[in-house]
């Protein structure tokens, strides 16, 4: 018989802090002498990162579990794992056809030993784990960096709690050897994670502190940070944002909905004019703020009236983006017991009134840029040509001419392509 080699293919599905784990998951394979290879046909072990967060990403994965089974019929050694939220909060898909066994957040550790045993059912978890020593080196301009794991907050629509645990924040001189270690090996922009960020706190060090910390490196042209929570926004985030010039004016704070009842349902612990007086202050303190934001429509017990009002705060507050989303219900959730659900066509209609407001405010914004000068960091090539760039809030510029990946020119903005400005270099800085 043919001797297996250690082939690995995984396959992401969900948020940043996903794909950041699978880059941790990587790591950890590669220290035990695992291969990565781009198809699963090629692969003797099959990973699928899994999202739980919204019943899109389920059907995704379980489509992808589906798709592999003439493969695992062909080719019965293979072995699948299915790893991330799903692991945990559906334990069923052990049952599965093609489903070896199920490796939740916090086990990834025992994930190749698990997997070269051959071994079947569920990874035991380690409560504590942070993955601290464990150092993503993807030799990219762009980067993440999770700072802390889990959340603390319940809202009664998200599982994350669930499938993530509580919160744990990594000591900050980890976090500063990490970016350090990425920042030698060229990395320029780099994104700090934590499902609820504001939250970061490690004996006596808070989120500003860190992020301070982190801007002061050396060689660290752009941070960013994701996902804020409206409930914890430090007073002092927005000084400290604008007192380094490579902390971008981006910030995502998710709304969810414009009706304190509804977000009183949604068990997110302020109210709209709360969200208001904080959207005023990072305007006040931070130029040319990029800001996006979280919206849940047709969540059990939301009116008419409930909706009109998210479609009134979305008009006022200007989000230059918005991830909008229908509610769905994910068991295990407070708000799946809930009994006034919307009727489903209720929520698309809805949701097709909000996306249509979004976008119009989206590409107004985009076209105000036209004509504008600005700093722009080069971070990528364009697919359709040309080079793909960030301004100082975040926001992505297309280049045309020649530029160099990890250099900042003034750039001017000659016109808008639906909503991505594109511009021409005038000078680098
Ligand atoms: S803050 Fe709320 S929505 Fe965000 S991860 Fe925590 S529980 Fe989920």
């Amino acid at each position: 018989m043919e001797k297996l080699e250690n082939k690995f293919y995984i396959r992401t599905y969900g948020c940043q802090m996903n794909k950041y784990d699978s880059d941790i998951i990587k790591a950890l394979l590669l220290k035990e002498n695992f291969k990565e290879v781009s198809t699963p046909e090629e692969a003797d072990y099959i990973f699928i990162n899994t999202c739980a967060v919204r019943e899109h990403a389920e059907k995704r994965a379980i489509g992808r579990l589906n798709s592999l089974k003439s493969l695992k019929k062909n080719k019965p050694e293979t072995i699948v794992g299915v790893v991330g939220c799903m692991a945990k909060n559906h334990p069923d898909l052990i049952h599965h056809s093609v489903v070896d066994f199920l490796a939740p957040p916090d086990s990834y550790r025992n994930l190749a030993k698990w997997a070269i045993a051959k071994k079947s059912g569920y990874i035991p978890e380690d409560k504590n784990e942070q993955y601290s020593d464990i150092f993503i080196y993807p030799n990219k301009i762009s980067s993440y960096l999770s700072i802390t794991r889990g959340c603390n907050y319940f809202c009664s629509y998200c599982i994350v709690p669930y499938t993530r645990g509580l919160i744990r924040s990594r000591p900050p001189n980890n976090i500063l050897e990490e970016a350090e270690e990425l920042i030698d090996g060229g990395m320029r922009e780099l994104t700090l994670l934590g499902q609820n960020i504001n939250a970061y706190y490690y004996k006596g060090v808070d989120f500003p502190e860190i992020l301070k910390r982190v801007a002061n490196l050396k060689g660290l042209k752009r941070l960013n940070f994701l996902t804020s929570h409206p409930k914890d926004i430090p007073d002092n985030l927005f000084s400290v944002m604008a007192e380094h010039n490579n902390v971008t004016n981006y910030l995502h704070l998710p709304l969810q909905s414009g009706k304190d009842s509804i977000l009183t349902r949604m068990n997110r612990g302020y109210t709209l004019k709360d969200y208001l007086r904080i959207i005023d202050k990072a305007r006040h303190l931070l130029d040319d703020l990029y800001l996006s934001t979280d919206i849940i429509v047709g969540f059990p017990g939301e009116k008419e009236e409930d909706f009109e009002e998210t479609l009134r705060a979305v008009e006022r507050i200007r989000f230059d983006q918005s991830y909008m989303f229908a509610y769905s219900d994910r068991k295990g959730t407070l708000a799946a017991l809930l009994k006034d659900k919307v009727d489903e066509r209720i929520k698309k209609h809805r949701l097709r009134r909000l996306i249509e407001i979004q976008n119009s405010i989206t590409m107004e914004k985009a076209s105000a840029f036209k004509g504008k000068k600005m700093e722009v960091l080069i971070v990528g090539e364009a697919k359709k040509g040309g080079k793909i760039g960030k301004n100082r809030s975040g926001r992505i510029i297309i280049i045309n001419g020649v530029a160099k990946i990890g250099s900042i020119y003034i750039v001017k903005i000659n016109r808008i392509n639906g909503r991505v400005p594109i511009g021409e270099i005038e000078k680098e800085v």
